[in-house]
């Protein structure tokens, strides 16, 4: 069930999303299998489909942020007293319960009642079961219903106004699950006027920075050739345009010291105070900000922190190690990241200078700008903060880490390198891809015509697509050499007529894959043109390999760890829901951008399966087994998985899709544009140098689905 998962990234806080399904008893719905480039009907049933949705949530994850956790159990304590020091009895309403942790604490502080709301209906059933074992049903109603839709006063579903409201409403952009009117039409509905907030209020910072790295997520550059007069450009509207509006949310402290130069220190743009009425959900600010590093304003920083009671005593930040308030001392957490913004504009600026921070924000989202002072306003237009939004399709066409890979210069040298070999002139080529250099380059290094014929599993708006390809086939003035094909392999068929195809190339990349192996559908669409091919034609990549890396991570393990128990509850519901899902499904790999999750090896890597490209695709399973020895001494947590592809065949041009570098012992250097799959094992297993892995791989060519069974054995040979 991956086809669901459309969000750029790994289902961080997707609590709103979840409540909409589960007012649904049962959908089918049509998804194109990945792999395959087939469609597939799927149905999700209550059980199966929700279960999994909770395992792979970051419910488990906010339940292992003991910082959080007991930073709110303080901010319940503080309250508690204030309203006991009142001569006041205490009602606490907890908007948004999940497991019922936060109103468990509130009755272990001293609240005399709580009533718990809870949107998504699988996990309210779920706080009913944890606040039924753990003892607290006389004190603790569960109502599943969105807090807009609970009343307060004689009869209602409470029966008076609560004097505390604790809730947890707040994600990496602190406001985009919505917490601002929910705590709006609380304040007017559902709480007295001298009701406490847990927490009380938000501060949200930005630091301006320059950094190459990440402008590569924004812009695409220039590509150079070698032995090519011309590089590749891109089409000229993506320069003027303000990029995606979706939030870019990042593990940012693994943002490397080199690969970005702060410009202003942190600053202050927006607080938050939770229990005072706004006149309006959207606000903007100016701020003049003195600029402490000479270079070029490209990307904004953003994090937060709240404090959890009105005196301020107790404070949680979120921000990257270097702005961080205890950085020795930082909590691992993956449900809340740091943001990152881009400006319209890499604007030179000087060290000494004073420029304005324009913030905006409205119900859901943040954004900022940029601009040296006073500049627009001299030219006499007004500067307006619009919500970015992308009018030239290729921010749309390309996520952001794709436009990285994009403007990744040595993987695009070993393609033109491994082109160069093979490209003979006059031939007929296609390109399996979703918009890729890989056409371009062909047909620019001298291929007489290239058939584009893009991923029919893409998840993008095809027309924005073909338009935007189009544009930068025109910028590259390649029309007449590359002509898009839009659609299926028919389409291709009916397009290429009698011609028969030298070449078939790909990268391959396709924005529809979210594991490695499913980039394996070019291997489906060769194998379904192989009677246009002409003898002897050219299939790169020519190979492919299916590597793995034993792991010690040092704390993505904790996403799948069981909770147990958390501050002295019994949580154990959970891991139970964890548990039937995983007994349902074989489905045990996630994909996870590896770059952001320091880690090391603890075998070295090894080729579990190949696979010939240059052949039709088989009909029977393809099985391997084997052993991995470990290589070192460690806490074994995961096994990290990814494609190396071998572009001639012969191991001269080989790219991959997991560590940048050929890797062979201690940390890898994960490629930071693409995500690698993590199998979790059950628990972390303590090995040394005389275990080993033993594993069993299935790759089912029907469905294109890849099973994996990994067990640790030790020196004796007994399963751990
Ligand atoms: N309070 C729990 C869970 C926090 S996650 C804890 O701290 O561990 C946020 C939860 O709030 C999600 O389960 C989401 O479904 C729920 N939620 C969000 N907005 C809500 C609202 N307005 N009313 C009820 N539930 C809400
Ligand atoms: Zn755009």
């Amino acid at each position: 069930m991956w086809y669901l998962r459309s969000c750029g990234r790994f289902c961080p806080r997707r609590a709103r999303f979840l409540s909409r399904l589960s007012s649904l008893m049962q959908v089918f719905r049509q998804t194109l299998n990945p792999t395959t480039g087939r469609a597939e009907w799927t149905a999700m049933d209550e059980d199966y489909d929700y279960n999994q949705e909770v395992a792979r949530s970051s419910y488990t994850d906010m339940l292992h942020d003991e910082e959080r956790n007991k930073k709110y159990k303080a901010g319940l304590e503080l309250a508690i007293g204030r309203v006991r020091g009142r001569g006041q009895r205490v009602h606490v309403l907890d908007i948004g319960t999940g497991s019922g942790l936060l109103s468990m604490l509130a009755v272990q502080a001293g609240a005399d009642r709580v009533t718990a709301c809870e949107c998504f209906k699988p996990m309210a059933g779920a706080a009913q079961k944890i606040v039924k074992t753990n003892s607290f049903s006389d004190k603790i109603t569960v109502i599943p219903k969105r807090s807009t839709d609970l009343t307060a006063g004689p009869g209602g579903d409470m029966e008076e106004r609560a004097n505390i409201l604790v809730a947890e409403l707040l994600d990496t952009e602190l406001i985009g699950e919505g917490c601002l009117y929910t705590y709006q039409h609380a304040l007017k509905h559902l709480v007295t006027p001298d009701c406490i907030f847990v927490p009380h209020a938000a501060t949200v910072y930005a630091q301006v920075v320059e950094s190459d790295f990440m402008w590569n997520w924004h812009r695409l550059r220039d590509l150079p050739i070698t032995g090519c007069e011309k590089a590749l450009v891109p089409s000229s509207d993506m320069e003027a345009c303000m990029g995606a509006a979706a939030v870019h949310d990042i593990q940012l402290s693994q943002v490397k010291q080199e690969q970005f130069k702060p410009l202003t220190e942190p600053i202050k743009v927006f607080r938050f105070e939770f229990d005072k009425k706004m006149e309006s959900l959207e606000r903007r600010t100016e701020l003049s900000v003195m600029v402490t590093a000479t270079g070029q304003a490209q990307v904004v920083l953003m994090w937060w922190d709240i404090e959890m009671d009105p005196d301020s005593s107790v404070l949680l930040s979120v921000a990257p190690s270097w702005a961080h308030p205890t950085p020795d001392n930082m909590q691992w957490r993956d449900h809340w990241m740091q943001a990152v913004y881009f400006n319209h504009q890499s604007i030179p600026v000087e060290k000494g200078q004073q420029v304005a921070l324009h913030g905006r924000h409205d119900e859901y989202s943040l954004w900022f700008q940029v601009q040296k002072q006073g500049s627009t306003t001299s030219a006499g237009s007004e500067f307006s903060l619009e919500r970015p939004v992308c009018r030239c399709g290729g921010h749309m066409v390309w996520s952001r880490p794709r436009l990285g890979m994009l403007n990744d210069r040595s993987r695009w040298g070993t393609y033109a390198a491994a082109l160069k070999q093979v490209l003979a002139p006059g031939q007929t080529c296609v390109s399996v891809s979703d918009a890729s250099w890989v056409p371009l380059m062909a047909a620019r290094l001298g291929a007489q015509e290239v058939g584009l014929l893009y991923s029919s599993g893409g998840k993008n708006d095809k027309k924005c697509l073909h338009q935007h390809i189009y544009r930068l086939i025109e910028a590259n003035n390649l029309q007449g050499k590359v002509h898009i094909v839009q659609g299926s392999e028919e389409q291709l068929e009916a397009a290429l007529e009698d011609r028969k195809v030298g070449m078939v190339i790909a990268e391959p990349y396709y924005s529809s894959s979210l594991l490695p192996w499913h980039s394996l559908y070019f291997w489906y669409v060769c194998t379904r043109l192989r009677h246009k091919l002409q003898g002897g034609a050219t299939v790169l990549p020519a190979r492919a390999e299916l590597v793995a890396v034993a792991m010690e991570f040092e704390d993505l393990w904790r996403l799948r760890a069981p909770v147990g128990t958390v501050e002295g509850f019994d949580i154990s519901v959970m891991d139970q829901m964890v548990k039937d899902h995983s007994n349902q499904t074989d489905e045990r790999v996630e994909p996870h951008p590896l770059w952001e999750y320091p880690g090391v090896g603890v075998s070295n890597p090894v080729t579990l399966m190949n696979f010939d490209l240059t052949q039709s695709v088989p009909t029977e399973n393809l099985v391997a087994t084997g052993e991995i020895p470990f290589t070192c001494s460690g806490s074994c947590n995961a096994v990290a998985l990814w494609m190396n592809y071998d572009l001639l065949g012969d191991g001269r041009h080989t790219v991959s899709t997991g560590p940048r570098a050929p890797y062979t012992s201690g940390r890898p250097q994960w490629d930071p544009h693409i995500r690698q799959g993590v199998y979790f094992m059950d628990k972390p297993v303590q090995v040394s140098a005389d275990f080993r892995l033993v594993y069993r791989v299935t790759f089912s060519p029907k469905d294109g689905r890849m099973d994996f069974q990994f067990d640790i054995e030790n020196s004796q040979g007994k399963n751990l």
